[in-house]
């Protein structure tokens, strides 16, 4: 029997409660118009439906119960310590009303984060406020416009980006009214400079250059592409979502960044995946601060109250943000210190690049060079078997891991993306690797046992798409469906 499905377990008539029979008068039923005629529920017992549920529980695949690299994601092992700190009553049961008299330790977490924040990124001044990586990058440029409005600067209206970049910053640049220019990489995996250099006129408002980029590669160039755009009247903008490469031994603005925007959920400790909670606060330099989105915590005659930046850009959420977030944050910093953050990116480095030397020999690496917190490889090797890199993706399920990033930066044909982060034992390192060479072996031999993969998942091979747009979270959604697909009528199913 199938438990993981409600429909092979119903059957009319079963059910998972017993009433004691009545002993009162029975109550006149409800009016006809108020009950409803279509009301289907699965019928099963009790044991059942603890069963089905607790078979759906385990299906869930998270950090907690195995390895999950992820590309660009940076999906670590969050210290369940971090939640114990922030369910504490006096973080989690304080309102956003209360009068900030009454709440002066949080504001107080708030501004210290700030700081530390600032002084990791070498950056001026920080808010908290935008609730995702995506929201933070909406809000930088919603500062960069505001900037050289503020100076009478008023065409530029072309954001630049790489064609490595995470899709989340064309789309911010569209959404802030931009016009978005791509600029491709060149054949070491950087920005082209030259193609750079030509398109940097004067209609350009900034750069988005996500460091390292989206290839898992620091660009060496950063200090003449910085030195150009400034020359060309522009703004530097880093996308911080792969800070766990850097942190504590790099700071964007040492680099000669303007702003960068951060995902305390991929790099300071809070679990994601699934939509949130998160936080995307933005850091800028001091010719920025006055842009800021509100509010901003400051200390006051030694009381911390929150204010607004003299040309801010707005709110972007109610309230401050996700405060539950900054608090793991924060004490995730104050638990590792400058020399546990310094060795936070070495280790995730030293993991990805580990595993780009064991694997180069049985996959495609378009950029055999030195990476930082994640490798890129290509699954066109396998391609001349009939073997796709999602074939190699569905394969790692049946050894138990979850797939890499695939088809991710969109510029490498068959991108297998894969970024370990620095929480994993070298033991799982090399379980994940041998799982890989003995797929690329299985693609020579056996194509077939990929092509057919997962094999051991309750559902094999999944529409994605469908699966966004046509959710079936419950039964009715789910009975509906079966209708729709079958052209049954109610009484037949
Ligand atoms: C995750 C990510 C984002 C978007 O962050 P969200 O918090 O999901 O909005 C942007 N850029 C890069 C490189 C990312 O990895």
């Amino acid at each position: 029997m199938n438990h993981y499905l409600l429909p092979d377990i119903s059957e009319p008539g079963k059910t998972g409660c017993s009433l004691p029979a009545l002993d009162v008068a029975p109550a006149e039923s409800l009016p006809k118009e108020l009950l409803r005629e279509e009301f289907e529920l699965p019928e099963v017992s009790e044991v059942e439906i603890v069963r089905y549920f607790t078979a759906l529980s385990s299906l869930n695949y998270g950090v907690d119960s195995g390895f999950y690299p992820l590309g660009s994601c940076t999906m670590k092992y969050n210290p369940k310590w971090h939640e114990d700190v922030a369910g504490l009553p006096g973080f989690a049961l304080v309102h956003p009303l209360q009068p900030v008299e009454s709440v002066q330790g949080a504001l107080q977490l708030m501004f210290e984060l700030q700081d530390y924040l600032s002084e990791i990124n070498g950056m001026d001044s920080t808010s908290l406020v935008p609730m995702a990586g995506a929201q933070g990058e909406f809000a930088c440029l919603l500062m960069v416009k505001a900037f050289h409005q503020d100076r009478g600067d008023k065409n530029r209206n072309k954001i630049v980006i790489p064609d490595s970049s995470h899709g989340t910053n064309p789309a911010s640049a569209v959404m802030c009214g931009f016009e978005v220019v791509t600029v491709p990489s060149d054949k070491e995996g950087n920005i082209d400079f030259n193609m750079l250099e030509a398109v940097m006129n004067e209609e350009v408002a900034a750069l988005t250059l996500t460091m390292p980029n989206t290839l898992g590669l620091f660009d060496p160039q950063i200090t003449e592409i910085s030195q150009l755009v400034h020359e060309r009247g522009a703004l530097l903008g880093a996308d911080g979502a792969n800070l766990n490469a850097l942190l504590g031994n790099v700071k964007y603005g040492d680099l000669g960044y303007d702003y960068v925007q951060l995902n305390l959920h991929k790099t300071f400790s809070t679990p994601h995946g699934g939509g949130g909670p998160g936080a995307g606060p933005v850091c800028v330099k001091t010719h920025l601060t006055d842009f800021l989105p509100s509010p901003l915590v400051t200390k006051d005659n030694g009381e911390y109250v929150f204010i607004s930046p003299a040309n801010s850009t707005g709110k972007l959420c109610d309230f401050y943000g996700n405060f539950g977030v900054m608090v793991k944050a924060y004490a995730y910093l104050r638990f590792l210190g400058a020399e546990g953050l310094k060795e936070v990116s070495n280790n995730a480095v030293l993991n990805a690049n580990y595993i780009k030397e064991k694997l180069k020999k049985y996959y495609h690496l378009p950029y055999d060079r030195k990476c930082m917190h994640e490798v890129v490889f290509s699954g066109k090797s396998q391609m001349a078997k009939g073997v796709h890199t999602l074939d190699i993706a569905k394969r790692l399920m049946d050894f138990g891991f979850h797939p890499p990033t695939v088809y991710f930066p969109l510029n490498v044909q068959e991108a297998i993306m894969i970024e370990p982060t620095e929480t994993e034992s070298k033991e799982t390192l090399d379980a994940y690797i041998q799982a890989m060479i003995d797929i690329a072996r299985e693609a020579e031999e056996n194509p077939e046992i990929l092509h057919t993969s997962p094999h051991n998942t309750p559902v094999r091979r999944l529409d994605s798409v469908k699966a966004a747009r046509q959710p079936e979270l419950n039964w009715s959604m789910y009975m509906s469906s079966k209708k729709r697909e079958t052209g049954t009528k109610e009484t037949e199913l």
